[in-house]
């Protein structure tokens, strides 16, 4: 059969691409065992900021330390735990590392501002996946004090349509949703007006030089403007440069992210940024 389908067929096999497959399949293979493991999987938090430089809350990013490979970092895993389903199990355990991260901090006596967590839609496209996250929110006592979502702008244009919007369900549980890298996918202004969340998360492509790039500038100013006409937050995405801070500040943005205040750090250190 193949030989009828011609030469050209049989160039869709070459090495490359057979290692490329091998490499995913063993990342898979070694995130599936990850998950039982103790310890390869931990959270980062990144600080979030306000004018002021005072900590308004944190970003909490999966870590993933392979036996023999070292760190791999999210845009290899995440993908890899997408697309085989992983991502399902990978959520409820970032659930349990916050908790545990929550309840270390708090013996010290520290209390810790809102901790966003990332969401894939992957993880709560089907009502089975939906209601074991549920579940574990609730029997890890996670509630809206505790932890919002960021989810991206084509998740939730996917979600909002439907009639048993996850979206909707979350926030009529009382948690407060982001839109994650803003301005990246390609939606409609027009659905933000049907999103109603709390933030709204500008990418770090329009952040990074806009006090020296007038079309940056211009776009980021925009998205201020209609993230605060819509009564949203807005946090701006890898701040690296103090003139991109004075910036934003200056065109009225709520909080700030990024290496120019703080890289994600441990849990340990966030004690230390908390004390
Ligand atoms: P994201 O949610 O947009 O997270 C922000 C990413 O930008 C993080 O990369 C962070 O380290 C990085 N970043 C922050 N400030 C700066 C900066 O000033 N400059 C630069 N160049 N980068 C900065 P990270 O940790 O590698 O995460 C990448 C992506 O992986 C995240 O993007 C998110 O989409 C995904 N991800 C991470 N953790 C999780 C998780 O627990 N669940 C899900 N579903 N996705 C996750
Ligand atoms: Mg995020
Ligand atoms: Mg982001
Ligand atoms: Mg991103």
């Amino acid at each position: 059969h193949a030989k009828q389908l011609g030469r050209d067929s049989f160039q869709l096999f070459t090495p490359q691409i057979g290692e490329a497959l091998r490499e995913r399949l063993a990342l898979e293979h070694d995130l599936r065992a990850a998950l039982t493991a103790v310890d390869q999987l931990s959270l980062a938090y990144q600080p979030q900021y306000d004018a002021q430089r005072r900590i308004r809350g944190f970003e909490a990013l999966a870590r993933w330390k392979h036996p023999q490979r070292g760190w791999i970092p999210p845009a290899e895993f995440i993908p890899v735990a997408e697309s085989s389903g992983l991502i399902v199990e990978l959520g409820l355990a970032t659930l349990a590392l916050l908790r545990r991260d929550l309840d270390a901090w708090k013996s010290l006596g520290l209390v810790c501002p809102l901790v966003a967590i990332n969401l894939s839609w992957e993880q709560c496209r089907k009502v089975q996946h939906r209601e074991r996250f549920l579940q574990q929110l609730k029997s890890l006592q996670l509630g809206p004090t505790e932890i919002e979502f960021e989810l991206t702008e084509s998740a939730c244009f996917e979600d909002i349509d439907k009639p048993d919007s996850f979206v909707v369900m979350l926030q009529g549980l009382g948690y407060s949703l982001a839109i994650d890298d803003f301005g990246t996918g390609y939606s409609s202004l027009a659905y933000l007006r049907r999103i109603r969340c709390r933030k709204l998360k500008i990418d770090r492509l329009f952040v990074h030089g806009l006090s020296i790039n007038a079309d940056s500038r211009t776009l980021v100013e925009s998205m201020v403007r209609v993230a605060h006409a819509m009564h949203m937050l807005v946090v701006a995405e890898g701040v690296e440069l103090p003139a991109d801070e004075a910036a934003l500040i200056e065109m009225g943005c709520d909080l700030m992210q990024g290496f120019g205040f703080c890289k994600p750090v441990a849990p340990e250190q966030v004690a230390a940024l908390l004390g």
